[in-house]
């Protein structure tokens, strides 16, 4: 079991996500993640009754990635996103845990763009899609001084909700 905290996410939505950066490539995906935090801080233990499970992604929400400027290497996440992101998640009795994108031709790993346009908290999903196959998929969150991002661990698997 990793240290830190660990996300969980299906399958499924593993392979939405992938599906999502395969469609939009060369262009960056992006989207938000709906699910349920167990409050576990970085450095705690994680509760039995979790399995070591901090977070769970539990749905999607796409969005259209708006920059013109610069969509194969960027994505912005805007303040309507955001709203339209957090309505979604509570019609569903989530909330909004963080954020994905993809990386086309890329390794997954946050640029320093992502880390001037992240937020602490979030958990920040990135999939490397090389020649418009899905490749790695890595999760990071920003830490609480914003220099820099943690790896977060991911665990995509079928099980039951916690
Ligand atoms: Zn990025």
């Amino acid at each position: 079991m990793p240290d830190g905290p660990v996300l969980w996410i299906s399958n499924h939505l593993a392979d939405k996500i992938r599906a999502h950066g395969v469609e939009t490539y060369p262009h960056e995906c992006c989207g938000a993640l709906l699910g349920k935090d167990h409050g576990f801080a970085a450095g705690a233990e994680p509760k039995v009754e979790n399995h070591g499970i901090s977070r769970e992604v539990l749905g999607l929400f796409p969005l259209v990635n708006r920059r013109d400027d610069s969509p194969r290497n960027r994505f912005s996440v805007t303040a309507d996103d955001v709203r339209e992101a957090e309505k979604a998640a509570s019609a569903q009795g989530f909330d909004v845990i963080g954020w994905y994108h993809s990386h086309p031709d890329h390794p997954a790993r946050p640029s320093d763009y992502d880390r001037d346009h992240a937020w602490p908290w979030y958990s920040y999903i990135i999939v490397s899609v090389q020649q418009r196959v899905a490749q790695d998929m890595t999760s990071w969150r920003l830490n609480d001084d914003r220099e820099a991002f943690s790896a977060e661990g991911i665990e995509v698997r079928h099980r039951a909700a916690v």
